[in-house]
């Protein structure tokens, strides 16, 4: 069947705003996997699709035909007998709900096998958030990750080079030829990798704001709305929320910084109430989705678990499971590192923080160290920021804006600068807007 196509061909139709055939798009993926198709068709196709756009059958077509570039995991195998559920985010800043979700929802009774990403430019990725935590294995073998699925009920992971692999060379082209935004590319790049991971259900966190990957609410609801379309076209039951990225999620940003956040939300002992929305929106949202609980039981469930400490002990078993400490949750200090430097950012006058440049909040962390500007960079995982405030809140002189853990004082001091130039102040408090913003299923469309 292969040899009746032409690459070039098939950029030709698709320049020309011709419609694709699944058995066209199933070739363009095959010559991605098996390098028979070179960078530059690549480029074209992308570039091609980037104007032309695809309609929602052509995109259903390629995220099936990228998923069966490699491996696909079977969980059926493993006799779990607990629903196989995960989350995706398309990210933001101090976005560390994956860590408490995962947990969460396996104290609930679902199967939470998550494979995360690094983080890159101003989001953070769970990745490097767990990579902080000494021992912790985000490259298990099959065989562990089963095992401590089938235990704990979670395991946050990494990518396996097997899933999807078409997606590694696709998203790498794109990357450097200005088509990342595509709509059609996103949704099928993200669906790929979650319906490689053989999941029954899915649950999208996409973000919008101005510490989002999309800035405009009404893009970041396209976005929803082409993910919840094409996972079901796909055959895997999923819903959106759009949630405010408008402002840190949270009152951390960093990678250890963001797991001493976690464990004390977790614990009971801080729970920022912009977070716990979030998490107790997601979480049920698992929940209906997979039949565990209903509407009205779930957000119970999901506060039950974390009130009883179940979900920090899940949270407690799977980082021990995986060859971290454990005494993690008890013994934070010892094992998580915090940078030397400690530093107030204090606003130059009284008022409340009426908006966030969140962006350029995440760059203050990637330039303390903290994040990469390219994929290749180190990370230091113990600066960051904690204290950090948010729209409506007062700031004065024994009220700071945010603390800077920092390697240096060089270092803080760019921060500093950085952070202050990121908020707006008022006089007056600003009106609250909700964090969760809309829900997008498939009756929606
Ligand atoms: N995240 C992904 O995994 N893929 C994209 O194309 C964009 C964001």
């Amino acid at each position: 069947m292969s040899e009746d196509f032409f690459p070039q061909e098939i950029i030709r139709k698709k320049r020309d705003g011709q419609p694709l055939t699944e058995a066209e798009i199933q070739f363009m993926v095959r010559g991605i996997t098996d390098n028979s198709i070179s960078e530059g068709q690549i480029a074209a196709f992308a570039m091609a699709v980037f104007f032309r756009d695809m309609p929602m059958q052509e995109r259903i077509w390629l995220t099936k035909a990228m998923v069966m570039s490699g491996d696909v995991m079977d969980w059926t195998k493993a006799d779990l007998g607990r629903p196989v559920v995960d989350k995706h985010s398309t990210g933001g800043v101090g976005d560390k709900v994956s860590l408490m979700l995962a947990p969460i929802v396996a104290a609930c009774g679902g199967a939470v096998p998550m494979i995360s990403g690094r983080g890159l430019g101003h989001t953070g990725g769970t990745l490097d958030k767990l990579d902080s935590v000494p021992g912790y294995n985000t490259a298990p073998d099959q065989t562990l990750l089963t095992k401590v699925v089938k235990t704990v009920g979670c395991a946050i992971i990494g990518q396996t080079s097997d899933l999807a692999p078409a997606d590694r060379r696709f998203y790498a082209t794109r990357d450097v030829t200005a088509t990342v935004e595509s709509i059609a590319l996103i949704t099928a790049s993200i669906l790929s990798k979650k319906l490689a991971a053989g999941l029954d259900a899915l649950v999208m966190d996409v973000k919008y704001g101005s510490g989002a990957f999309k800035t405009e609410y009404e893009d970041a609801e396209e976005l929803a709305k082409s993910i919840v379309s094409v996972a079901n076209g796909a055959g895997m039951p999923t819903t959106a929320l759009l949630t405010d990225m408008n402002q840190v999620l949270g009152t951390t940003a960093g990678n250890a910084i963001e797991v001493r956040e976690t464990i004390d939300f977790l614990m009971g002992n801080h729970q920022d109430p912009r977070l716990l929305e979030v998490v107790t929106a997601l979480c049920s949202e698992m929940l209906i989705i997979t039949g565990i609980a209903d509407e009205t039981t779930a957000p119970l469930a999901v506060h039950g678990a974390l009130k009883s400490g179940s979900a920090a002990e899940r949270f407690a078993q799977m980082i021990a499971a995986l060859g971290g400490p454990k005494d993690l949750m008890t013994n934070p200090d010892k094992h998580l590192p915090l940078a030397p430097i400690k530093k107030d950012v204090i606003a130059p006058k009284r008022g409340f923080i009426s908006a966030m440049d969140t962006r350029a909040m995440g760059v203050a962390v990637m330039d303390l160290g903290g994040g990469r500007h390219k994929a290749t960079d180190a990370i230091d995982y113990s600066v960051g920021l904690t204290n950090i405030k948010g729209i409506g809140d007062k700031t004065g002189p024994r009220a700071p804006v945010a603390t800077i853990i920092a390697r240096s004082q060089d270092a803080a001091d760019r921060a500093e600068k950085r952070i202050l130039s990121a908020i707006t102040l008022s006089d007056e408090a600003p009106a609250k807007r909700p964090v969760v913003k809309r829900k997008l299923t498939l009756e929606d469309l």
